[in-house]
């Protein structure tokens, strides 16, 4: 049996987009990494200047819609393994580690191999987006509370749900939702919602490629309906976003290219570390 110590995974948000909004925490333990795991929408920025050149890189990025997706099964097996072979595994994923992403599958997994590990959070896109955009989620005056919610497909909401939804004065954050921002604009318009909420698409938030489109929830299909936003893009609603047209301190960079890269890049990497899993486990 080996007498190899079993090294430790450290589950960190990297942050929605500017490589400046990582935590020093997390900086700290990509300079210790022997093994870092990225998911797709992670900031290149961050991966060149924290990341040492000789620990392995390996991209695990997801992007369904595009039908290009490392198995979580493949992750967690890869967290695993690097893990009981003694390294220190840092696991980065986009935005905060507990918002829309799959860390309980990986917890388990770790749990399940009695790997020790850390959690450490990150500025999640809701927040970023707000802050560059100029649009204060709470404002006093204008919203009590703010809801982080998905649409991603037709079923996650239900019908007493979208009631509620358009009848709070909660904002509402949308995240993988702009490709069914159709359905959620007829969902809350069907429900009544009242005429002074406007919503707002923050494409890329955070990232020198920022777009924000606004517009009053009923003139969505004159103004907003038909634009292919880039992805990543999430809608904020409710009364707060008017105030983005006094506080917007960053300009609309009106440019379509994409900040990160599409997994179709990537893809072939993510094929060898799938064979070399395979490979592990066949001989275990
Ligand atoms: N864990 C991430 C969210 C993962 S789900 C977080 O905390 O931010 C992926 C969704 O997040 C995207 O479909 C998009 O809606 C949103 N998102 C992530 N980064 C974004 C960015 N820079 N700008 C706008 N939306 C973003």
């Amino acid at each position: 049996m080996s007498t190899k110590q079993t090294g430790k995974v450290i589950l960190a948000g990297a942050g929605p987009g500017d490589p400046e909004l990582l935590t020093i925490k997390v900086a700290r333990y990509l300079q210790q990494a022997d093994v870092v795991l990225t998911d797709r929408l992670v900031s290149e920025d961050i991966l060149k200047a924290w990341v040492p050149a000789d620990a392995e890189l390996i991209y695990v990025g997801k992007q369904c819609r595009r039908g290009l997706s490392t198995p979580q099964e493949t992750i967690n097996e890869l967290i695993v393994e690097y893990a009981l072979a003694g390294k220190l595994v840092v696991r980065l994923k986009g935005g905060d580690v507990s918002i829309f992403s799959n860390v309980l599958d990986e917890l388990q997994a770790l749990a399940a191999n009695q790997i020790p590990y850390e959690i450490i959070p990150g500025v999640t896109a809701a927040l970023g987006a707000a802050a560059f955009a100029g649009i204060p989620l709470t404002a006093r005056g204008y919203s009590t509370a703010v809801r982080f919610l998905t649409y991603y497909k037709s079923d996650v909401v239900s019908e007493a749900y979208w009631k509620e939804l358009a009848a709070t004065d909660d904002t509402l954050v949308f995240y993988m939702s702009s490709e069914t921002l159709d359905g959620v604009v007829a969902n809350l318009t069907k429900n009544n919602i009242s005429a002074d909420k406007l919503l707002a698409v923050v494409e890329q938030a955070t990232t020198p490629l920022q777009n924000v489109h606004v517009s009053n929830i009923y003139a969505y299909n004159e103004q907003l309906k038909g634009i292919k936003f880039i992805s990543p893009s999430l809608v904020i609603i409710g009364k707060v976003v008017g105030l983005h047209e006094q506080f917007n301190w960053l300009a609309n960079s009106n440019s379509r290219e994409e900040y990160f890269k599409p997994v179709a890049k990537l893809f072939t990497t993510i094929t060898d570390h799938t064979e070399k899993v395979k490979d592990h486990v066949s001989r275990a």
